[in-house]
């Protein structure tokens, strides 16, 4: 790897343990949502990087995908939450999560964890995929939880934040050969219900997909702020400036320049835990960029 991205990577992935590792006392019962968010989103950018996605704060049954919007008034409750973190320096791109358990269930937090040592101790050249998430899968049923079996870790590539390989959560048939330096986000997630999560009602985060031509004003304004703000990666609607944001969103998703990312939960509504760190491969393992 050149040595400009090998040092934004590392950047990234110390900033962001910085910031979690300050984030998580401050998740409380009867603390909002959106104060974690705002301190995560802030602290990020006066350490010198950027979110490279909003601070997602998923509770309980949800598994991904929500962040608080404009209003961001709920509190955190006596639930089991994930914050998942991204940060970028240039492009470059660390995206770890850490769940704090509200809920007294320390053991579904503790089999995400163990899964997720279990798995970047296998990590180096050579390595399929596949053996990652049969050790993950491994990990976490020896609790007696089950991963989600349909959400994946992935690769990171500049400016994309969710890129080839998937980093499969459960023995799979075939997976992918790791090779020096990929750059990963591991993330097991382990749950007491069913193991399979679907697309919820909710939507407060969103991505460029296309820069399209629009002739709605405020469509066409909103498209320039996020192209210059975000590029490709996902932002929060409660980070958008100007009027009439909810009609210039619905008018660029009606024209299929961006794109949604809904809610993700267990269809059971059964809780759900989840780890994750960002590791680089090396020439004989791998590097945790995102570990202090
Ligand atoms: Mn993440
Ligand atoms: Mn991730």
């Amino acid at each position: 790897m050149d040595a400009e991205a090998l040092d934004k990577y590392r950047t990234a992935g110390k900033i962001l343990a910085e910031v979690c590792r300050e984030a998580k006392p401050k998740v409380g019962v009867d603390v909002p949502l959106i104060e974690v968010a705002e301190f995560v989103e802030g602290s990020i950018r006066a350490k010198g990087g950027q979110p490279a996605f909003p601070c997602n704060i998923s509770l309980d049954r949800i598994a991904a995908h929500y962040t608080p919007g404009p209003k961001g008034e709920s509190t955190f409750g006596e639930s089991m939450a994930k914050l998942d973190i991204g940060v970028h320096v240039g492009g470059y791109i660390a995206d770890a999560a850490v769940t704090v358990d509200l809920s007294g269930h320390p053991e579904l937090v503790e089999a995400s964890q163990a899964a997720l040592d279990a798995a970047i101790a296998l990590v180096k050249p050579g390595v399929n995929t596949s053996e990652i998430g049969a050790a993950i899968e491994k990990a976490i049923t020896g609790y007696g939880y089950k991963p989600v079996a349909n959400l994946t870790g992935h690769g990171l590539k500049r400016y994309l934040a969710h890129e080839e390989p998937a980093v499969p959560n459960r023995r799979i048939e075939k997976g992918y050969v790791l090779k020096e330096d990929d750059v990963i986000a591991i993330e097991p997630f382990a749950t007491d219900g069913s193991g399979r999560i679907s697309e919820g009602p909710i939507n407060e985060i969103f991505g460029l997909t296309s820069r399209k031509p629009v002739r709605i004003p405020q469509a066409r304004d909103l498209l320039k702020e996020i192209d210059d703000k975000y590029k490709t990666l996902p932002f929060a609607r409660r980070w958008l400036e100007g009027e009439r944001i909810d009609f210039a969103l619905s008018q660029l998703l009606r024209v299929g320049a961006i794109h949604r990312y809904p809610i993700l939960w267990e269809v059971e509504g059964a809780l759900v835990s989840q780890a994750e760190h960002t590791v680089m491969v090396t020439d004989d393992g791998c590097e945790v960029t995102t570990k202090i």
